[in-house]
């Protein structure tokens, strides 16, 4: 694992948050893609926008537990690089000048061209964390982590340009998880959604793992989306390769060649229609049926450029 020497463990993140006196909960299923103020699913007072950096301002999908200071706004400022919330582009605009942040509070484990991933204890960075897992709320329906986020690690991706390493999406997993869960809650930004980093992130949770492993559930509908993609795309690519070798396949092999459960393989395969039974004397057997996975947004991880020993 390669450490950041500028990784001091300190809270980069500088808001003070503490819990609202009632979250809202939000229930809304259908993800709008913009937003009209109020918004209808958001209870008043609530944020209605994000202004994440020098991104275009996004409406928030989701209601979260934002500190009262801020509920009352109709867009919350958020710096991309220490994910500090702000009540103004004012405000915005001086932090910008002074925050000192550069990247997330963590090791940098993977980097790839522009993007990379920091692999952010919530113990050591706790405001980050809150912060972050705020801005997650936002745009995921089940989402219900804010602020005990001490058990947990987040792999946060990022974007690299000339000003710093901004943030682009991330996933969580408890460090020791009774059910063995290996990812807790995933989530891209709206305007890098369908690019492939949700997948990515996915890929980075199974390529390091030794052992089977399979995300909390229920999945957001956004995490459900993403997984459907990567497990369709993996399962396809054990399919193909048996096929073209005229090579015999099991669940188990497919298990052991993706990393996921047995649960998560037959989901995946009965999906896609790629179990097939005939006869009812005998088993059922594999299908290439088509639709085939038609995204061509496969990102991957390159086993090269990860360094990384799992907690
Ligand atoms: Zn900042």
């Amino acid at each position: 694992m390669s450490v950041d020497p500028d990784d001091s463990g300190s809270e980069a993140g500088g808001n003070d948050v503490s819990p609202a006196s009632s979250p809202p909960h939000g229930t809304k299923q259908k993800l709008p893609t913009t937003a009209i103020w109020p918004h209808p699913s958001i209870p008043d007072p609530s944020p209605a926008f994000l202004q994440i950096g020098s991104l275009p301002r996004l409406p928030i999908w989701h209601p979260a537990p934002f500190p009262q200071e801020y509920a009352h706004l109709e867009t919350l400022f958020l710096c991309d690089l220490c994910l500090k919330y702000m009540p103004s582009s004012f405000v915005a605009s001086r932090h910008k000048l002074h925050c000192v942040a550069k990247h997330p509070p963590g090791s940098e484990i993977y980097r790839d061209g522009p993007i990379s991933i920091f692999e952010v204890d919530g113990r050591k960075s706790k405001a980050y964390c809150q912060n972050l897992c705020l801005l997650a709320k936002s745009y995921l329906n089940h989402k219900t982590l804010y602020y005990d986020v001490e058990p947990f690690l987040f792999y946060v991706l990022t974007l690299a340009d000339s000003t710093g390493c901004h943030f682009a999406g991330y996933f969580s997993k408890e460090k020791t998880s009774e059910e063995a869960y290996n990812l807790s809650c995933i989530m891209t930004l709206p305007l890098y959604q369908s690019q492939g980093f949700g997948q990515l992130l996915i890929d980075l949770r199974n390529s390091k793992e030794n052992k089977l492993g399979s995300p909390e559930k229920p999945l957001s509908s956004l995490g459900l989306k993403c997984y459907d993609k990567y497990w369709a795309a993996v399962v396809f690519a054990c399919l193909a390769d048996a096929h073209a070798g005229q090579q015999p396949l099991s669940v188990q092999d497919i298990c052991y060649k993706t990393r996921m459960t047995k649960d998560d393989v037959l989901y995946t395969l009965a999906q896609n229609q790629w179990l097939a039974h005939t006869d009812p004397a005998e088993p059922y057997h594999f299908v290439l049926r088509s639709p085939f996975p038609a995204n061509t947004n496969h990102r991957r991880i390159k086993r090269n450029q990860l360094h990384w020993v799992p907690f």
